[in-house]
């Protein structure tokens, strides 16, 4: 396949599509991806972004109810962090941070993220995505238990269907089966409770009980494998790439109390919900709860330049810092330095903008109130919204509680069928299992934006009702 001169240009006029998926097919593996239907499945190329709305090299206008993948928090086509990355990238494209050396955009950023962040933060570990702090996390903790001399506390406990990251401590710290039977994971010493899923486990019960039971499940695990070989607890504030799981307001306050009985170390992982995504800076201040450590990425940067890292609080670092000895890893881009100037732009854009503020405030409530009033339609079993993110469930028939909705035959791929009518209608939601279908959009928009996309959402879903019937379905 031969790329011609015109489709490199950034016009999506002048791009011939079936020619770029063709080589796209030809030559690109995908993640989280079929290499056997490589050859059938067409993909959508993205061209330009401004605001909320991407468009194709169709020329098709997409309102992105995902923020990417959960990251372009500021929205799309923000020309000073272009300004910013260019300005660093001639003044110094690169410079590492080992060996007692470190360049201004790292220590302006550490600084600004303690500033940020819960006071129990002092200290910032840099990496380059989310997966690389998650497995900074792993190693960290272990090496915090064994200078502090308990170094039999190595079991970390996760959730089901968590989602950490792709390398092995990510994927490992995740809990999706699809993942581990792939590498031989988990690593020893990570395993696994349910999650606070009410939709999942919460039938004949109410939310603030089943909140309480789910947490009971990590003291369950505790005993069994004995407090002393605990190292920690990780979770994200709400679960993201699982389906946008809204625990219970009872569930957190429960596990916090847990840690604390037993001395285990609390890991947020809010590379979701850091950065305004629940109308806080971080997550763990909406669930009122006092994490050791915080792996962020995604939203830091706004997704322009990949970055991510650790807030490592002072509890851990107060004990390195009095035992001494080197900790043994690092990245060759651990605070890179353009990372880290498009994370202080897009930091002071959330801050000038009130982007956080507002999510809190405003738009999230309006939002929330929008997506909840979705579960009125046919088609919605149950709607849940928190701040920036949300979930829906589709379902055959409703029954008198979401537990006694029918579902659809997971066969038939209900929810990915929603996903591609939504996409004709303009909007970009994205599809999990269980016909759940979910979003997280950029946090600039605005009340006539969330109209917007809640009516292409309502049209996408009338498509998907017209369709069912036509296919005898419904
Ligand atoms: C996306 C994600 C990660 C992994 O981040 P990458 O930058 O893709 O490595 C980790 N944790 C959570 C909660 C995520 O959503």
């Amino acid at each position: 396949m031969e790329l011609r001169e015109e489709n490199r240009m950034n016009n999506h006029e002048k791009i011939d599509t079936q020619c770029m998926q063709e080589t796209d097919a030809a030559h690109h593996l995908h993640p989280f991806a079929d290499y056997r239907l490589k050859k059938e499945q067409t993909s959508r190329i993205m061209v330009r972004g401004e605001g909320a709305y991407l468009w194709d090299s169709e020329g098709n206008r997409l309102l992105d109810g995902m923020a990417g993948l959960w990251c372009t928090n500021v929205g799309y086509g923000r020309k000073s962090i272009a300004d910013a990355v260019h300005g660093q990238m001639v003044q110094l494209p690169f410079y590492n941070t080992f060996f007692h050396t470190t360049h201004i955009p790292a220590i302006e950023l550490a600084a600004k993220l303690v500033e940020i962040s819960p006071p129990q933060f002092n200290h910032v570990f840099f990496a380059g995505s989310g997966s690389e702090g998650n497995d900074t996390v792993v190693r960290l903790v272990r090496h915090y238990w064994s200078k502090k001399g308990n170094p039999e506390r190595q079991v970390i406990i996760s959730r089901n269907n968590a989602y950490h990251g792709s390398t092995m401590a990510g994927a490992s710290l995740g809990g999706w089966q699809s993942m581990h039977s792939q590498g031989g994971l988990p690593l020893p010493g990570i395993i696994h409770i349910g999650q606070p899923s009410y939709l999942e486990g919460g039938k004949g019960k109410t939310q603030e009980e089943f909140g309480l039971e789910a947490a009971s499940w990590l003291e369950q695990k505790i005993l069994d494998i004995g407090a002393e070989n605990v190292a920690a607890f990780i979770g994200e504030p709400v679960q993201g790439a699982g389906g946008v799981i809204v625990p219970p307001v009872t569930y957190w306050p429960e596990i916090q109390r847990i840690c604390d009985k037993y001395g285990i170390l609390l890991i947020a992982d809010e590379v979701i919900c850091g950065f305004g995504r629940l109308g806080y800076w971080f997550g763990s201040e909406y669930f009122g709860i006092r994490p050791d450590l915080i792996t962020f990425a995604k939203g830091v940067t706004s997704g322009y330049v990949p970055l991510g890292g650790v807030l490592v609080g002072d509890r851990i670092v107060s004990t390195l810092m009095e035992k001494g000895g080197e900790f043994n890893h690092g990245f060759t881009y651990s605070g890179h330095p353009i990372g880290c100037v498009a994370a202080l732009e897009n930091i002071r854009i959330l801050e000038d903008e009130k982007i956080v503020e507002r999510v809190h405030s405003d738009t999230g409530p309006y939002l929330q109130k929008k997506f909840e009033a979705l579960a009125a339609h046919p088609l919605v079993g149950n709607a849940e919204a928190i701040g920036f993110l949300g979930g829906m469930n589709l379902v055959r028939q409703k029954g008198a509680t979401i537990h006694d909705n029918v579902p659809f035959d997971a066969a038939l791929q209900i929810g990915p069928t929603c996903r591609a009518h939504m996409i004709d209608c303009g909007v970009i939601m994205r599809a999990v299992a269980g016909d759940r279908l979910v979003m997280s959009p950029p946090l600039t928009l605005t009340h006539a934006e969330i109209d917007e996309m809640i009516k292409l959402i309502i049209l996408g879903l009338d498509k998907t009702v017209e369709d069912l019937r036509q296919r005898k379905l419904l």
